[in-house]
């Protein structure tokens, strides 16, 4: 078990990750913008199967998209709060929000993405990764990261036949 932890803001749901995440993302996007309400959203992508939760259960919403793919969204029943997402409804790989750990510090984002729409303000650190729309996960991921993430695709298929 990671010393990863989390809660929603009424603290009626609380998780653990199982393991640090697989990447991290820090978007900067209009819709991140928006469903934050913030100048960008720090996503780490881990397997769905890796939050566990320790109090409370969380509700499925969705935010509208326009790929038309759903966007699955994670929140605490009470005060709403947005725990983890789910981009295409995968299943097997969650957005988990790193804004809602315990303590956000223990994330870093691994690339910043959609920086064409970043706000003016926000300086970048010139040693991380940083693309004016997405990247080749292939060339960017560690190989470790690949192969876990290969694992969860795998296995959800595999559980789906
Ligand atoms: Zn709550
Ligand atoms: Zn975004």
């Amino acid at each position: 078990m990671s010393s990863l932890t989390g809660r929603c803001a009424c603290g009626g749901i609380r998780y653990e990750l199982a393991s640090e995440p697989m990447f991290t993302h820090c978007c900067h996007c209009l819709d991140c913008q928006r469903q934050t309400g913030s100048a960008f959203v720090i996503n780490g992508l881990i397997e769905t199967d890796r939050i566990r939760l320790t109090v409370g259960e969380v509700i499925e919403t969705s935010f509208p998209t326009e790929s038309g793919k759903p966007h699955l969204v994670y929140r605490c029943g009470d005060c709403l709060t947005v725990l983890w997402s789910d981009y295409g409804a995968r299943g097997y790989l969650s957005f988990l929000r790193a804004g809602t750990l315990d303590d956000p510090s223990q994330i870093r984002p691994d690339v910043h993405i959609f920086t064409r729409t970043k706000l003016p303000w926000v300086q970048l650190p010139p040693d991380v990764p940083a693309f004016e729309v997405f990247y080749d996960m292939k060339s960017l991921w560690p190989e470790a990261a690949l192969d876990r993430r290969r694992t969860a695709s795998a296995a959800a298929k595999s559980s789906r036949t």
